[in-house]
């Protein structure tokens, strides 16, 4: 209860949160009634009477009934019942008069479903499991019912047994018995919960859905497209609420909230999904600050207790300067290793390869130190007394000093030094920083925590970045709806390049885990930025910019990625463990085998044709990517 109303308040104090008295009225009410709700009712409506996993002494001699499935037996004595909550120990009657209450429970294979009912009895003194939550009792049976037997299992039922991904997949629906994929689902839907009811009752937003059939979006990234019956015509699956959030804007929806399902068809990559879900957020009349603080009270208010209080305001840090210090828009500032530029101290150098990177513009020369990276990293640059390193015999002892003094080397550790242009010689130390890490962490040394949850907001990107395929060109950096800082509209007439943009993004351990921004509420400069500037077709937006027309409020918003958040939350190791059902890295739905063939008959309502790769493009296909297995 303290702890509730202690995150109530949090909610209540945050900038956003005033509550009309009118309602507040109700909420009290409601906030006594969820209390002494605290505690669920798992055994509401059902056959049974107890979970398995929640007897403890204090139910001895109560009468029980519980559903369960067969964890194992021992010599046909005791029987361990498994549900969600837990395990219990069965007693299997040996007397004559339950012959066949044993016959029941010693022939049901292990994972049949059944029903058992008896007493709670306290289990005979030396006989207790102190590692068992229910260790100290047992179940004395009187009835027990086969509810449904159970074939031969694909894998065992239990944590500590290794399986493949693929074949936990093929059969996920017995895989989400363990009690990891329990744990995590249940726990995701207990966030959602809070998320919701911080957003609906604390602070007045509306749940709304918007369609998943609609039509292609400009920009951004690639789209599932679904035939219609009209030649030619094709839905586009929505990458994002975007469009739809900022019309319910426009339609005076103007707190606007659904736990969203997209969908992005990238190809395949190891650690995304062609469909997940966003805690997609949009409000009118509020500014990056506003959301900043929504966000920071909604992430804190439905924080597991267990993982500690999460401390706000999150600290924040320019784009330019994650980019210079962690060389990534999302640092992960669990630890230092931070990029240091040392361009000055190579001014003068005869290094040919450094002299040329400082003559070009944007020249750098950069450096990280590895502490105690001697040990295991193959060395570059050594920084004890002798420079171990092929560069070494061209620095002079000045520059030596001047780098000890810079990167405050100290004996045993490994220093990484790039130079090229800024942005990549950044960019490349970021990820070297990253491997570095892994390779430490491999040897014992603990550099990221994982009870630390490292939040940061990122800032002030530009508005666009060069295309990466053809950087004459300009794309957007968040998408096209993003409004520009506004002492920089002027540039997007002149030097949109320049621009900055009111774009934000928040990063959770190095993970970006959700991004959003203003938006540009005139139509006549989203006009200008999608077809000067973007070079994209208006009329796919013609809808659009005529609402942005007919008094379009002031409006901002963000999405949460809720699968990765879910799984730092966890410390799960892919996202693919906190989604019930989810695709393999190819986009397979590997228990149904979806996507599936569909006979050409059933494809002539909708006018189209398949037209098949020849041998060698589908084996160039299937060869994409021979490093990963299905999974
Ligand atoms: N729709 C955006 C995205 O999916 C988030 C936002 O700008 O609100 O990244």
């Amino acid at each position: 209860m303290f702890c509730w109303l202690n995150r109530l308040n949090r909610g209540l104090a945050t900038p956003t949160g005033r509550i009309p008295q009118l309602i507040w009225g109700t909420f009290s009410r409601s906030l006594v009634l969820s209390s002494q709700r605290r505690i669920p009712e798992f055994s509401s409506f059902v056959a049974r009477t107890n979970t398995c996993g929640e007897l403890r002494s204090s139910h001895l001699g109560q009468e029980v009934t519980l559903c369960g499935w067969i964890q194992y037996r021992r010599q046909n004595i005791f029987l361990v019942l498994r549900d969600f909550h837990g395990l219990v120990q069965v007693v299997i009657p040996q007397d004559e008069s339950a012959a066949s209450v044993k016959k029941i429970l010693c022939e049901a294979p292990v994972e049949s479903v059944v029903k058992v009912s008896g007493t709670v009895i306290s289990r005979p003194p030396g006989q207790e499991n102190p590692k068992m939550p229910t260790g100290e009792i047992e179940i004395k049976v009187k009835t027990a019912e086969l509810l449904n037997s159970c074939k031969k299992l694909p894998f065992e039922i239990k944590d500590f047994v290794k399986k493949t991904e693929a074949l936990r997949l093929q059969y996920r629906y017995l895989d989400l018995r363990s009690f990891q994929m329990q744990r995590n689902l249940r726990l995701r839907s207990q966030m959602v919960m809070k998320m919701r009811e911080y957003l609906c009752n604390l602070h007045g937003f509306v749940d709304v859905e918007t369609p998943t059939l609609f039509k292609r979006t400009p920009g951004g990234a690639k789209e599932f497209v679904i035939p219609s019956r009209e030649p030619g015509k094709f839905y586009s699956l929505p990458q994002s609420p975007q469009q739809f959030k900022q019309l319910l804007m426009v339609g005076g929806i103007d707190r606007y909230f659904q736990v969203a399902r997209c969908y992005r068809d990238e190809g395949s990559r190891p650690d995304r999904q062609p469909e997940f879900t966003q805690i997609d957020i949009e409000m009118s009349f509020v500014d990056q600050t506003g959301i900043q603080r929504l966000i920071e009270g909604l992430l804190q208010y439905s924080w597991p207790d267990d993982k500690g209080p999460l401390g706000v305001p999150f600290p924040s840090m320019t784009f330019a300067e994650a980019l210079a210090s962690y060389g990534t828009d999302k640092p992960d500032t669990r630890f230092g290793m931070k990029i240091v530029d040392i361009s000055d101290v190579f001014r003068n150098t005869k290094v040919g390869f450094l002299r040329d990177a400082l003559s070009k513009p944007q020249g750098a020369v950069k450096a990280i130190r590895v502490p105690g990276g001697a040990e295991v990293l193959p060395v570059f640059l050594k920084a004890n007394r002798h420079w171990n390193s092929p560069v070494a015999n061209f620095i002079m002892e000045e520059q030596g000093l001047s780098l000890t003094r810079l990167i405050e080397i100290q004996e045993e550790d490994v220093i990484l030094l790039t130079a090229g242009e800024h942005r990549r010689a950044c960019s490349l130390l970021g990820k070297l920083r990253l491997e570095c890490a892994d390779l430490l962490e491999a040897r014992g040394v603990v550099l990221r925590d994982p009870a630390v949850f490292s939040f940061l907001w990122v800032v002030d990107f530009p508005l666009f970045l060069p295309k990466e395929e053809n950087p004459g060109e300009l794309e957007s950096a968040h998408h096209p709806f993003t409004a520009p800082h506004p002492s920089d509209i002027h540039l997007l007439y002149t030097e949109p390049e320049k621009a900055r943009s009111q774009h934000y993004d928040l990063v959770l351990n190095g993970s970006e885990i959700g991004g959003g921004s203003i938006r540009i509420h005139e139509a006549r400069l989203q006009h200008h930025v999608l077809e000067a500037v973007l070079k994209e077709d208006v009329k796919l937006l013609s809808h659009l910019l005529q609402a942005l027309d007919y008094g379009a409020p002031p409006h901002g918003g963000i999405a949460l990625g809720l699968d990765r958040l879910i799984c730092l939350v966890t410390g799960a190791p892919s996202i693919r463990d906190v989604i019930a059902f989810p695709k393999s890295f190819r986009g397979h739905d590997l228990m149904s085998d979806a996507p599936d063939f569909i006979p050409p008959e059933e494809l002539k309502p909708y006018h189209i044709q398949v037209s098949w790769p020849t041998d060698s493009e589908a084996e160039k296909k299937s060869l994409n990517h021979p490093h990963y297995p299905e999974s």
